[in-house]
């Protein structure tokens, strides 16, 4: 793997940082000092930043903006997966899924534990979606919405939070995740669902700066803003 990229996989910083550090002669491979970013690592290579091994560590945790019109999968025969966008990590899973054609928030980690928690209705984190819907949002619907609608499969989908933002687009908190569960509660009162984006989970929002197919790695602070 190439430097710049070993070093970007393991949190340092983005692409352009990290280039910025190698090109300042603050990277060894073997104790000695390597400018060039596209330096060739073998498996059994050194680097070190500052004199500090540079290791990864065991569990990592990572914020994505899932693109629209990607699987949500690490394997998927006949479509291109959110794997595209993310680091070489062997064991990282996406933390539940959006629709190929939804967009928003994804967290991805090789931590089975925390992936379950935040999946969990038990823990029931919350998960906020920005809904952009065909049909007219009425205070009716926004209330049954409240109140709970019993999806087809007979699951009773209740919302945690419901509020109208413009004509044609709501702000909708949940805390499962069945499948397709906002756009299935929005067809029960009526309304179509156009665009759907996954804006906040528990503590943790989608940064505003940030754009789709971008990601960054979680501070162990970060994480602990979930639940
Ligand atoms: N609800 C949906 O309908 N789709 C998603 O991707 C997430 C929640």
């Amino acid at each position: 793997m190439r430097l710049d990229r070993y070093l970007s996989n393991r949190g340092i910083g983005t692409r352009k940082e990290v280039r910025a550090l190698i090109k300042h002669g603050r990277v060894t491979v073997n104790d000695r000092t390597v400018l060039d970013p596209a330096y060739k690592l073998s498996d059994k290579d050194v680097v070190k930043v500052d004199g500090k091994v540079i290791d990864l560590p065991e569990k990592v945790y990572i914020l994505f903006y899932k693109p629209a019109g990607y699987v949500t999968s690490t394997r998927d025969p006949h479509s291109e997966t959110i794997m595209e966008f993310l680091p070489d990590i062997k064991g990282i899973f996406p933390v539940g899924r959006l629709d190929k054609d939804a967009e928003g928030l994804l967290l991805v980690t090789n931590d089975g534990e925390f992936a379950h928690r935040v999946i969990s209705p038990r823990w029931k984190v919350e998960k906020e979606y920005v809904v952009k819907v065909e049909g007219e949002i009425t205070e009716d619907k926004l209330e049954k919405l409240r109140r709970g609608v019993s999806l087809r499969d007979g699951f009773f989908a209740k919302a945690k939070h419901v509020e109208k933002i413009s004509n044609d687009t709501v702000k909708i908190v949940i805390t499962e995740g069945k499948y397709h569960q906002v756009k299935r509660m929005m067809a029960a009162v009526g309304l179509k669902t156009i665009h759907l984006k996954r804006v906040r989970i528990g503590g943790l929002r989608l940064p505003q700066e940030m754009k789709p197919g971008e990601y960054r790695f979680l501070s162990e602070e970060e994480v602990r803003q979930v639940f």
